[in-house]
């Protein structure tokens, strides 16, 4: 697929519509889908409700958008949710419910596993009280920084809800990653949610693309949500059908992601390199203070793009363009370079 001998592994993000996609999108079959009669956008919706056991679904343009009307729908003004420091609800999508919801986050530190201590969500959940805002949903992330959170820890983490009267969103931008680390269908983990959220345009490789999944009363409130948000679309099928045929052709090779990030994080340990991380399609690499933007560059000149995250940390990770080849040569240029770092 690509068009050049660029290697590109910042992110899954960076994928582009293969021709079969592409074609799935030119034939898709259209109408008007803030009516609800786009029957793409049904069907996509309709197809991942089955997958994740949920009874309805909502496409939206992006995985932030559909994590904010989660937030929205399941709180109100002077409700709060309760969230990792670095969950991508609460850093990384421009405190979009604070903005618009009146939400508060009540976020906490994460265990190095990616779990939130679920002693200690119990005990940041606010007592009824005027003084304090309602706490109402514990917000978790799966996969969060390339790890899948254990299927008992969803299940303890649902008990904690069920017990404390919170819903349960789940934002699950890679949540075929994680089915596929863990090895279970996508329904073994999101039955343990209220709500969950997942990305298209992550490793599944659509342009475009997020749905909300949750049951059919929230859905249809979430539907009102999305079109405040300015998320109601017309003939949105066109995108849709890039979504469908991602789930069909796209899922079953996310292994192959995992295995190249795999052979990729054991290459780079062989020629030294601290790996401080590898789980699912993610590499997390630790070099010394200072010197993450250097090799950056060094990567550049040979047409490699990573992603610096710090000045000591970068991320790697794999995707439909990366192929083995691809992690050769990688793995290569990195051991030629491992002395200057
Ligand atoms: C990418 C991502 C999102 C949101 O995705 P956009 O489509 O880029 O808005 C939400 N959560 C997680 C964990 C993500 O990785």
């Amino acid at each position: 697929m690509t068009a050049n001998d660029w290697i590109d592994l910042r992110s899954d993000t960076v994928t582009r519509p293969v021709p079969g996609m592409r074609e799935a999108m030119a034939n898709a079959e259209v109408g008007d889908d803030v009516l609800g009669e786009d029957p793409t956008v049904r069907e996509l919706e309709e197809t991942l409700a089955g997958m994740t056991g949920l009874e309805a679904g909502l496409f939206m343009p992006s995985g932030t958008q559909s994590n904010l009307v989660a937030l929205l729908t399941h709180c109100g003004r002077g409700d709060e949710y309760i969230v990792s420091q670095d969950a991508h609800t609460y850093r990384y999508e421009g405190g979009g419910a604070a903005v618009l919801g009146g939400i508060q986050p009540q976020p906490l530190e994460r265990a190095a596993d990616g779990t939130l201590d679920l002693e200690q969500v119990r005990r940041a959940i606010k007592a009824p009280d005027f003084h304090f805002a309602r706490t109402r949903l514990l917000c978790l992330e799966n996969t969060i920084h390339g790890q899948a959170l254990p299927l008992d820890y969803m299940q303890r983490a649902r008990r904690l809800t069920e017990e404390t009267g919170l819903a349960l969103h789940l934002d699950g931008a890679r949540l075929f990653n994680a089915a596929a680390a863990l090895d279970v269908p996508l329904a073994a983990i999101s039955r343990h949610a209220d709500t969950v959220s997942i990305c298209l345009s992550k490793g599944l490789g659509a342009p475009v693309g997020s749905v909300l999944l949750g049951s059919a009363a929230f859905i249809r409130e979430a539907r009102r949500w999305r079109k405040v948000a300015g998320g109601g679309m017309r003939q949105a099928g066109i995108l849709a059908a890039a979504g469908l045929y991602a789930l069909t052709h796209h899922v079953e090779r996310l292994g192959e992601d995992h295995r190249r990030a795999a052979e990729l994080g054991q290459g780079l340990k062989d020629c030294g390199y601290t790996v401080t991380r590898q789980a699912t399609n993610m590499v997390f690499l630790r070099v010394d203070e200072g010197r993450a933007q250097e090799l950056h560059d060094a990567l550049l000149r040979e047409r490699i793009r990573v992603d610096v995250l710090d000045t000591a940390n970068l991320r790697l990770v794999t995707h439909l363009h990366i192929n083995d080849n691809d992690i050769e040569r990688v793995t290569e240029t990195l051991a030629g370079l491992a002395q200057a770092v």
